[in-house]
């Protein structure tokens, strides 16, 4: 590979799996001799790594290109590269509709991004059938804030949700192999990291395209040094095993965190979405889950407005959401998708529906948060320290049962403490998504 001088600056927009490929372009980058630089203002060229899911995200990454494309006529900025899902969606609109843009990348060749900044890459749309997923020698730059990592263990979905356009988007299951994804743990340990999250569109179905699944690849992660919280999110419901509840009752490493987007919970949606679960199944697993993993952190994500969503339907789930209490939740309004089933259904909700909907979700959830929260008022929690020490001298961290980027945080007033450290804390204060403590003492220090 020709090496480049380029000034290079990569904006990432999406989800965590976004962020994992923006984070391999800036190790290919790096390699390939860039400069890398986080001010838009002062890059040769810049790259937005796009997210084309649902409506909202579509409309940011627009915003995003256009207000970037500025740079070409105002700044030092020469070349500028759309990659990511909304180029692998709209490949044509966005070639047709954005001149300024000089190469449009899809989810499947973003490791050819040493090629495209350059001058003489004529190729403009490098798009084709995502097929591709990095591995452990494909270099990679962590860009989190912190300890903490996400470590995308397969790519694409085969599940065929009937609102979802991943599929379309970055293609059929594929898992990486366990030693290339416990490799990369191992650099990511040698690297400081402490908490590694692993990622998928659906992360239980790890390794069913080779034969050894999620149990075999935690044997082999537990023992890494330095990795000393394992954080497993996106479990699809129905695929929750008892292997895995075994390892996460007796491994202290692997956090008795479960992620596990329901979507909904009355029959005919479910049936709607093409959900492969029950609700009856979905109650049995949480008791499950309760009765074997007492520190049990509950997580779920929503749709309301979903077509032919009815009152009664949104009723059983207000219901089973105030009956279930969920530590955590997220709620979305349905958005409708071209190139879905459910883009085509009958009976779709008006967009007031929708938002009161959510709305009512996310008040039932605070109130259940803050009184979840205030139940820990003088209990000791474990928090992984982030950022020294800010305002009124407290650390800010997040506890074992806080996951990074979507739930909330721990301000911590702990002497001698520092990020990357493993704290005991006792809680002192409670607020709907974030706690206050007082450290107890360091649990285990920065590894040398
Ligand atoms: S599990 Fe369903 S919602 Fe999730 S990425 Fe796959 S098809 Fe989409």
């Amino acid at each position: 590979m020709q090496k480049t001088s380029a000034k290079v600056c990569v904006v990432s927009l999406g989800c965590p799996k976004n962020l994992v490929d923006s984070e391999v372009m800036l190790g290919i980058l790096k390699e390939a001799g860039a400069e890398l630089t986080t001010d838009e203002a002062l890059a040769d060229v810049i790259v937005v790594n796009t997210c084309g899911f649902i409506g909202d995200a579509k409309e940011e990454s627009i915003d995003a290109i256009l207000a970037l494309a500025e740079r070409k006529k105002t700044g030092s900025c020469r070349r500028l590269i759309v990659a990511g899902c909304l180029t692998q969606r709209y490949k044509e609109e966005l070639a047709e509709s954005l001149p300024e843009v000089d190469c449009f990348i899809g989810t499947g060749e973003y490791h050819r991004i040493a090629e495209a900044i350059r001058e003489d890459f004529r190729e403009r749309v490098l798009v084709g059938l995502p097929t591709y997923i990095h591995d452990y020698t494909t270099p990679r730059i962590v860009s989190t804030p912190g300890r903490y990592a996400y470590v995308k263990v397969a790519e694409g979905c085969s599940n065929l949700c009937s609102y979802c356009s991943i599929p379309a988007i970055r293609g059929g299951f594929r898992s990486r192999s366990i030693e290339s994804v416990v490799r990369e743990a191992e650099s990511l340990a040698w690297q400081g990291i402490r908490e590694i999250n692993l990622i998928a569109q659906d992360t239980t179905s790890f390794g069913k395209d080779r034969g050894a699944g999620l149990e075999e690849l935690l044997g082999e992660l537990i023992p890494i040094k330095g990795i000393e919280w394992i954080r497993l999110l996106y479990l699809y419901p129905g695929r929750v095993s008892d292997g895995l509840i075994s390892i996460m009752e007796g491994e202290e490493k692997v956090l008795s965190y479960i992620d596990l987007p329901l979507q909904h919970i009355s029959p005919p949606v479910l049936k709607a979405m093409n959900r492969q679960y029950t609700r009856a199944e979905v109650e049995a697993l949480i008791g499950k889950l309760r009765s074997r993993l007492p520190e049990l952190t509950l997580r779920t994500s929503i749709i309301t407005g979903f077509p032919g969503e009815t009152d009664r339907d949104f009723e059983e789930l207000l219901d089973f959401i105030e009956a279930v209490q969920f530590d955590r939740l997220g709620v979305f309004m349905y958005s409708r998708e071209e190139g879905t089933p459910a883009n085509g259904f009958r009976k779709q909700v008006h967009a007031g529906v929708k938002a009161g909907r959510m709305d009512a979700l996310m008040s039932a959830q605070r109130e259940i948060s803050l009184r979840k929260n205030r139940e820990l008022v003088g209990k000791a929690i474990k928090v992984l320290v982030e950022e020294g020490p800010g305002e009124g001298q407290a650390l800010k961290g997040r506890a074992s049962s806080q996951a990074p980027d979507v739930d909330g945080a721990v301000y911590v007033k702990a002497a001698h403490s520092s990020p990357g450290e493993i704290i005991s804390a006792i809680v002192t204060g409670a607020e709907d998504y974030d706690l206050h403590a007082e450290g107890a003492g360091a649990t285990s220090a920065t590894p040398s």
